[in-house]
């Protein structure tokens, strides 16, 4: 008997599938379907998305409806883009998955000092690539920690790195000119467009002898920059430059510093300032005011740091020659007032009462100023700053309250 000759093509059968002879046609035995799982298998895409069947080498179906599962093979469907890369079935069928982030330095962003990014885990694709944000969009809300004339540090709102970077290039407003009997006053707004930084400056026309920069920072400034979220701390500047660029040193401090919402725990008032003058007033969080050596003056007749609970203290370097009026024009004449520590001896602190052209004499509150302990009074106060220039106190903790 002469062997048949099976041909390629399958068909199917009653529980299988067969080849027939390509000389005689005769269907030849029957055997089994191939498995899902053989190589063979072709997966054809349903119309419904997502599914799709198996079919056998015959033309049957081995499984008439399954969910298609997707993977990502290089080089397939559409290149990656910043949010989705494609994921493949073996039926043909293409979804586009959001990559998956990797875990990077700061979360799921890698990070440099200027940008963050992401990489997938699944394509290795970078996305997401962009500078640090200060800011969300269309939002006042900042995330400043500190600030000061040259510098922004803040934590971005997309990675959470602490980033600190220089301001950008300070926008200059001319605000408002007031004339006085000096001559004029112009007000210039100086803004880091980034962290919007506000500095607000007075100059003055008129003679030398009231010629002269006031750094202001203004309630504008307060109240846009820095409703923001986190803690931070200020140093007021000690120079700027003009609309001219001429560079202006800054020996007086003035304005306001006033909102119960910003986060300001630490406020430096630096080297040069020798009038300090802005009114701190109802900063919940405030809690450190630093002054430089050499600051002369302090002075408000309304309270200059009135109504912060946090702050408990203050200290003045042995060169304060002058404060307001009263302890309570100083430091308020609330229940959250601060004491008030002076780093000369008493001796140097009574000397002041001395001191001539002070346009309110120390002998106006005389006795109000005492040793927090007399039996201490070579002791430094913990924690009191700077400490190395304490060598001794004096403070109106206990001050007796008296009428002017
Ligand atoms: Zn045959
Ligand atoms: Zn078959
Ligand atoms: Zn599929
Ligand atoms: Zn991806
Ligand atoms: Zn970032
Ligand atoms: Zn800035």
């Amino acid at each position: 008997m002469i062997a048949h000759t099976p041909g390629e093509e399958w068909f199917v059968g009653e529980t299988g599938h067969y080849h027939k002879c390509t000389v005689c046609e005769t269907a030849l035995p029957e055997e089994d379907h191939i498995e899902s799982t053989d190589e063979r298998a072709q997966y054809v895409k349903l119309s419904e998305d997502g599914f799709h069947k198996i079919q056998c080498v015959c033309g049957a179906d081995i499984v008439e409806k399954e969910a298609c599962t997707y993977v990502y093979i290089e080089g397939e469907g559409s290149a990656p883009n910043n949010s989705t890369h494609t994921e493949t079935c073996k039926c043909g069928a293409h979804t586009y998955p959001k990559h998956t982030p990797k875990e990077g330095d700061e979360g799921n962003y890698f990070t440099t000092e200027t940008e963050h990014y992401q990489e997938c885990s699944v394509c290795n694709y970078q996305y997401g690539k962009s500078e640090h944000v200060i800011k969300k969009s269309g939002s006042k809300r900042g995330n400043l920690i500190s600030v000061d004339m040259e510098n922004h540090t803040y934590t971005c709102v997309t990675c959470q790195k602490t980033v600190t970077g220089k301001h950008k290039e300070f926008t200059v407003t001319a605000n408002s000119t007031n004339t006085t009997e000096d001559g004029s006053a112009t007000q210039y707004l100086y803004r880091c467009p980034e962290c919007q930084f506000t500095l607000c400056t007075f100059e003055y026309s008129s003679s030398e002898n009231t010629y002269g920069i006031t750094s202001v920072l203004t309630e504008h400034y307060t109240t846009t920059a820095f409703s923001g979220e986190k803690e931070f701390t200020l140093t007021l500047p000690n120079s700027f430059k003009t609309p001219a660029g001429v560079e202006k040193q800054v020996t007086k401090s003035a304005g306001l510093i006033s909102n119960a919402t910003i986060k300001l725990t630490k406020l430096i008032v630096p080297e040069g300032i020798a009038l300090f003058q802005t009114r701190v007033q109802n900063c919940p969080y405030l809690e450190t005011v630093i002054f430089p050596e050499g600051l002369v003056f302090l002075y408000d007749n309304i309270g200059l740091f009135k109504g912060n609970p946090k702050l408990t203290k203050i200290v003045l370097p042995k060169t304060v020659k002058q404060t307001a009026y009263h302890t309570s024009k100083l430091v308020g004449d609330d229940d959250a007032k601060p004491t008030a520590y002076f780093c000369g001896t008493q001796d140097e602190w009574q000397a002041n009462d001395e001191v001539k052209n002070c346009f309110s004499a120390i002998k106006y509150y005389g006795t109000d100023w005492h040793w927090e302990d007399e039996s201490k009074k070579d002791t430094p106060v913990d924690g009191a700053k700077p400490v190395a220039l304490l060598p001794t106190m004096i403070t109106t903790t206990q001050a007796r309250k008296r009428e002017i």
